[in-house]
């Protein structure tokens, strides 16, 4: 404690998880049905809330019961969009141990988002303790079930009381809780996809490698005429050569022998347009480490994928992120042509494997170095 008081106020050295205040909530809620439970729609007992202002710095961090926050109506969240948030899960073993998966990451990314956003810089490994005793204190939220977890929901907001646009002088930390279902409960059916650059999602020197609000509320728009068109999703495209970058709201990956022939799992760079996501990380890892195909992180233009889909050359593409690790395509709609994407069984091998060996990870100890450096362990548990 003694070398965080000797921090300035507003520094990167809170907040102190040490500190935390917990106030236990006098009712609990019924735990929902898993079965039919739609994604984000219930949330656990509790929620963590830390304040920062730039005078005093940050606040002492509140684990307290779940409730509406109060907010100034000139709330820079509210005006201009100074917001932010990660996703991420907890997950139950067999054993009755809950972990996070890669909980750093999603700090490191959230650490990211709030410098472009304009808000206060956190300590991470604090933070990630603060989640760990918010879990730990909601921990019967966690779905005793392998293909069921607790999403987490860090959010970030700038509180600045006035209408001038400028950094934030308060700031407003939460974290809630949402317990979710299988995301593939009704059985996986690959996506179809609205392929169209009508719409762009990101762009260079934008915030689409941020995880901003803002880039989600602008992107509902067009969801809606993918759905007009018949398609589950948006298959968003950059550039006059039409660059494949993501979908909907996960990575895309495609599975394909490449121009050279060679067997190749490709995924667009981090170039500033593709949120780095976690899952994605990983998959590149894990295929990696396996040694069986060249992995590369590459540009993949719509002509790319029409010439090789016409010379039968692409296995699988698929989406990535924390909601379903992995969602298989199945269908592109691209300029009035219907292109559709090889998926043997509905979930095709690459696909399924990469689900099995991440829910593993995710549920499972393992003692294999790579599995363990992605595990943190939140037991003991009392
Ligand atoms: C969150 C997100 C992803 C996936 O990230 P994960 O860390 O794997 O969950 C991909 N694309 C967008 C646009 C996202 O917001």
């Amino acid at each position: 404690a003694s070398c965080r008081a000797a921090s300035p106020p507003g520094t990167a050295t809170a907040p102190p998880a040490a500190d935390l205040v917990i106030e236990l909530s006098q009712t609990h809620k019924a735990k929902p049905d898993l079965t039919n439970l739609v994604f984000g729609t219930v949330f656990s007992d509790h929620m963590l809330t830390i304040e920062w202002t730039s005078n005093g710095g940050w606040q002492k961090p509140h684990i307290k019961p779940f409730g509406n926050l109060s907010l100034h109506p000139a709330c820079s969240a509210m005006h201009y969009a100074v917001q932010l948030f990660e996703g991420m899960k907890a997950y139950r073993d067999a054993d009755d141990k809950v972990r996070l998966f890669r909980p750093m990451l999603n700090m490191n990314r959230m650490a990211n988002s709030a410098e472009r956003a304009c808000l206060p810089a956190f300590d991470r490994a604090e933070l990630v303790e603060c989640i760990r005793r918010l879990v730990q204190v909601d921990l019967e939220w966690v779905p005793k079930s392998d293909s069921a977890s607790l999403y987490i929901r860090p959010t970030f907001l700038g509180t600045e009381p006035s209408l001038g646009v400028k950094k934030p002088s308060r700031a407003l930390l939460y974290v809630i809780l949402s317990p979710v279902g299988s995301y593939f409960s009704t059985g996986a059916k690959p996506v179809s996809l609205w392929a169209d650059s009508k719409y762009i999602r990101a762009w260079r020197g934008g915030t689409g490698d941020c995880k901003m609000g803002g880039n989600y509320g602008a992107s509902i728009y067009a969801q809606y005429e993918a759905a007009d068109y018949g398609c589950q999703q948006v298959l968003w495209l950059y550039g006059d050569d039409h660059q494949i970058t993501e979908v909907g709201t996960m990575n895309m990956f495609l599975f394909w022998n490449n121009e050279n022939g060679e067997e190749e799992l490709a995924t667009p760079p981090l170039d500033g347009i593709i949120l780095p996501g976690i899952t994605r990380q990983s998959i590149l890892e894990l295929t990696r480490k396996w040694g069986e195909f060249k992995v590369c992180e590459r540009y993949l233009t719509m002509a790319d994928l029409r010439c090789a889909l016409k010379e039968g050359r692409v296995k699988e593409m698929f989406g990535s992120g924390t909601a379903c690790v992995v969602s298989p395509v199945g269908r592109i709609l691209y300029q009035g042509e219907n292109l559709h994407i090889p998926c043997q069984d509905d979930f095709p091998q690459l696909a399924s494997r990469l689900m099995k060996e991440l829910t593993d990870i995710q549920h499972t100890d393992y003692s294999i170095e790579i599995h363990t450096r992605f595990i943190s362990i939140l037991s003991p548990l009392c």
